[in-house]
């Protein structure tokens, strides 16, 4: 069963065709866009047998696995194209051999091994990386560093309220070992479920809360991380202008300059108060120029999701034909009514309606759980030949409602070129002062056998328009091996010339996932 290759959920959650087949009428009158006969996944990958296996020490060979479905598993991530090749057994690049380190002992015998042999090595977290940053792309017998097995919460400063994680421990279980000290990260991911705290941090993934601490940059107290040639500890700091910040730098380094093993991030307590509300807008320029004013007030909502209208509709968030913009404020002591009515007032003022407010509408919850179960939804999709995917940007609000108009423009042309039609809708997922993240969701009818160099087609349009009107080619995906062309136009060269310099003298045998950041 390849499940376990592609899927999001244990075995219990594997798609049922019989259960497919029932629901792909309501999928497609939902979506518009027609189904497909349910795909059946393939059997188990067959893979020839590990080649480096034979060169590993002892020490390594314990933690080793030669596991045909692991190593097709730690060849793909989380993205449609690895769902879709992953359903068909079809895995280009899987690991020959995955090591699972227990201790940073056995994370130095990894790296001191792989230089020696020059063996590529990929640091895997939750493999949910949707751009290709753990798919070894063209590398000769890569080795999947699982981080996974590096798990726990090894250290709380109540006082300084902040948490030391070893960097493979999972979203849950970070939150449940917190939750005795009643203190929470309030870093929630949508993959939260299966993505670790490395791979936040070597990401610089982005929680679901739209203002304030937004990326897991603004938790990061220190780092700790292994490289070829020396551990890479920052200091615990609450803030420090001692010079370029080496947190920063490992930041969204995706593991090419080192090993996050831990980090000390930033707790809080619980929110006691919470305010809930949903307004309507006419359309998203005019809910955008909302919650600028919420935002340049200093209303900060925590929660501040605006959806366009079509899906709005599909979430089942409004049904109205008009966007929907869902606000929450969260406060430690003081109640939230008061900053509400001034949150709805603004919004009345810059022409919305609402539809309702108080303690956690019906509404927001609806949107709240169609978030958790959306990676069990879009397997579901893509089993019934749809195409479904999702790209994100960020951009100042000068130039906001002309990006999100000239990627919707392009991306549906796009669409109409390779899929034949299809709908791309936007939500802004993440609010600042000075401007906003949008989110692209593309549905479309997928032609089997065709469907990643569809999606190539399409993806390649968007960013391609994304770039034209001054967006960054990722807000909080990280760049992998699929953004790089955008990457390498948007940063400064001189900022290239360091980063190359940097990873040289860091991984000197250049065996940290090559291929992502910088050329292999
Ligand atoms: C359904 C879905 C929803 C998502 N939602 C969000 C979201 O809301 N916000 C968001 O930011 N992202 C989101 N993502 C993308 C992804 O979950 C994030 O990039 C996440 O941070 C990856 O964490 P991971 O542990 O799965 O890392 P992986 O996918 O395993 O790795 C990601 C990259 O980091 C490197 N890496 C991993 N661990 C380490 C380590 N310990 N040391 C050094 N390098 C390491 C890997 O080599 C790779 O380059 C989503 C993905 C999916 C599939």
């Amino acid at each position: 069963m390849t499940y376990a290759v592609w899927g999001w959920g244990g075995p219990q959650d594997a798609p049922r065709t019989a259960d497919l087949e029932a629901v792909g009428p309501a999928v497609q009158e939902t979506t518009g866009v027609p189904v497909q006969r349910p795909e059946v996944p393939a059997g188990v990958v067959e893979l020839p047998p590990s080649r480096r296996l034979a060169d590993l020490p002892p020490a390594l060979r314990a933690i080793a696995s030669t596991d045909a479905q692991d190593r097709a598993r730690h060849g793909l991530g989380r993205s449609y194209r690895d769902l879709v090749r992953g359903m068909r057994g079809q895995v280009p690049f899987p690991a020959d051999l995955v090591l699972r380190p227990r201790t940073e002992a056995e994370v130095e015998a990894a790296l001191a091994w792989a230089g020696e042999a020059g063996a590529p090595l990929v640091p895997f977290g939750g493999g949910t990386s949707v751009v290709g940053g753990v798919e070894p792309v063209g590398l000769d017998a890569p080795v999947s560093l699982d981080l996974q097995a590096l798990t726990g919460l090894v250290g709380v400063d109540e006082v300084s309220r902040a948490v030391r994680l070893r960097a493979g421990t999972l979203g849950p279980d970070a939150e449940a070992a917190l939750r005795p000290y009643g203190l929470t990260l309030r870093f929630y991911p949508q993959s939260f479920e299966r993505s670790t705290v490395g791979g936040w941090v070597a990401t610089r993934a982005a929680g679901h809360f739209s203002t304030g601490a937004t990326h897991v940059d603004d938790l990061v107290e220190s780092v700790r991380a292994l490289t070829p040639v020396g551990v890479w500890e920052s200091r615990r700091l609450p803030g420090s202008g001692a010079g370029p910040s080496p947190d920063r730098a490992l930041l969204g380094s995706e593991g090419t300059l080192g090993i996050v093993t831990e980090a000390w991030l930033r707790a809080q307590p619980r929110p006691v108060s919470r305010w809930a509300a949903t307004l309507a807008a006419p359309d998203l320029p005019t809910g955008a120029a909302a919650v600028r004013a919420l935002v340049q007030s200093g209303l900060a909502p925590a929660t501040c999701r605006l959806v366009d209208a079509r899906e709005s509709a599909l979430a089942g968030t409004l049904t109205t034909g008009e966007a929907a913009l869902v606000l929450g404020l969260e406060s430690l002591h003081a109640p939230t009514e008061a900053a509400g009515a001034q949150a709805l007032e603004l919004c009345r003022d810059a022409g919305l309606r609402v539809v309702e407010s108080g303690p956690r509408g019906a509404a927001g919850q609806a949107w709240r759980s169609t978030f958790v179960r959306a990676p069990y939804l879009r397997e579901q999709l893509v089993l019934l030949g749809v195409l479904v995917e999702t790209f994100e940007t960020a951009v100042t609000w000068d130039r906001l409602d002309g990006l999100v108009a000239a990627v919707t423009g392009a991306v549906t042309d796009a669409l109409r070129r390779v899929c034949g039609g299809g709908t791309v809708t936007c939500r802004l997922t993440h609010a600042y002062v000075d401007g906003a993240a949008p989110y692209f969701t593309v549905l479309a009818p997928a032609r089997r056998g065709s469907e990643v160099a569809q999606w190539d087609e399409v993806k390649a349009a968007g960013a391609e328009a994304i770039a034209a009107a001054g967006g960054t080619i990722t807000h909080h995906h990280a760049v992998g091996r699929d953004h790089r062309p955008w990457y390498d136009t948007q940063r400064p060269d001189p900022f290239a010339l360091a980063l190359r310099a940097a990873k040289q003298a860091l991984d000197p045998a250049g065996v940290l996932n090559p291929g992502v950041l910088l050329p292999a």
